[in-house]
């Protein structure tokens, strides 16, 4: 199969994204947190369609996602507390990175829930992930577009890195803004639940859902009912890769490519091998670290070595992305 490529701006992307969905396709289009690979959400087939390009556990649950916060209502089945919470988290962070996870009513078929009784949702903010969901008319399906297990992608030559040949299309709408996966709220139980960190940090959650359960995630149990694709190997490069306390006695060692803070390579100096410098501060570098690892691989080194970051709240979601990319 051909993959064609179309800029977010030519005027026929939207409606040509439509119609590869439309037909029972699937293709890659930007998001503010990762490149989506989308399919219609509320059709078994189709969302079928999408794991198979992916090569996706089908126990791994996908998000839908709408063109305005009024569409998520219909999805699921709320109680009034859930409903509260769920208002106050589409209110402070709809359009944008967040997804909710509540019971799913009815309309919503069991292929996209992986045959759970929950469904995720999210209103994307990125102008382009919007507009094919208006015009779509109806919910679509978009784990990352990228072969399960790989980084996901944050510019579409990425995504063609793993997945040219075998989706028709993708829309390339420059870097991800956020570089990160959205944040997963559990909306139902005793108290909310944060089931995976990402691209919105625990504080500014906390600001919204002040009893927000952020019980490290990652925990066996815990993982396991709750967020069934927390369980798989994640965002791994395609070469051997370690999580690494200190860089010094590599940093002349020219057979390893390293992901490195900027405070930390402007103290080591100049280096003959690959070095990915990313922002000492989370947002920066969450946003840098995807393109960082697909950097990495393509200079081909033996190995790569990532310097581990801070183990402090806001360095939450990277230090899980980077966990799960070396385990
Ligand atoms: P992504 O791989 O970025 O599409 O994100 C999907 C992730 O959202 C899954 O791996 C789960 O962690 C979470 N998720 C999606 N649907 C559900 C669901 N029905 N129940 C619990 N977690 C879900
Ligand atoms: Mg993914």
């Amino acid at each position: 199969m051909q993959t064609r490529v179309l800029n977010e701006h030519d005027p026929a992307a939207v409606a040509a994204v439509v119609d590869v969905l439309q037909r029972g396709g699937v293709c890659a289009l930007p998001t503010e947190t990762v490149y989506g690979l989308a399919g219609r959400g509320l059709d078994d087939e189709c969302v079928r369609a999408i794991y198979a390009a992916k090569g996706r556990p089908a126990d791994n649950p996908v998000i839908l996602h709408v063109g305005a916060v009024d569409d998520a209502w219909p999805l699921w089945v709320l109680s009034t507390v859930e409903e509260r919470r769920a208002a106050l988290l589409a209110q402070a962070f709809w359009p944008g990175p967040l997804t909710i996870v509540a019971e799913a009513s009815d309309v919503v078929p069991a292929v996209p829930r992986a045959g759970l009784s929950r469904v995720a949702v999210r209103v994307p903010r990125h102008a382009f992930a919007r507009a094919v969901a208006v015009a779509l008319g109806e919910p679509f399906a978009a784990p990352s577009a990228n072969l399960s297990g790989r980084p996901s992608p944050t510019t579409a030559a990425d995504v063609l890195e793993t997945l040219r040949g075998r989706i028709p299309l993708v829309v390339d709408g420059g870097a991800c803004s956020a570089g990160i996966e959205s944040s997963v709220v559990d909306v139902i139980g005793a108290r909310p639940q944060l089931l995976r960190p990402g691209a919105l940090s625990v504080l500014e959650l906390k600001k919204v859902l002040p009893d927000l359960d952020v019980r490290r995630p990652g925990s066996a149990a815990h993982v396991d009912d709750a967020s069934p694709g927390l369980r798989h190997r994640h965002y791994a490069p395609a070469l051997p890769t370690l999580l690494v306390s200190e860089v010094d006695s590599l940093w002349s060692d020219d057979d390893v490519a390293l992901v490195v803070d900027d405070v930390t390579a402007a103290r080591l100096g100049p280096r003959a091998g690959f070095a990915a410098v990313l922002p000492a501060e989370p947002r920066g570098y969450a946003r840098a670290l995807y393109a960082a690892l697909y950097r990495a691989e393509r200079a081909q080194p033996a190995r790569l070595a990532v310097l581990q970051v801070p183990d402090d709240e806001a360095w939450a979601s990277v230090r899980d992305r980077l966990l799960r990319a070396t385990a």
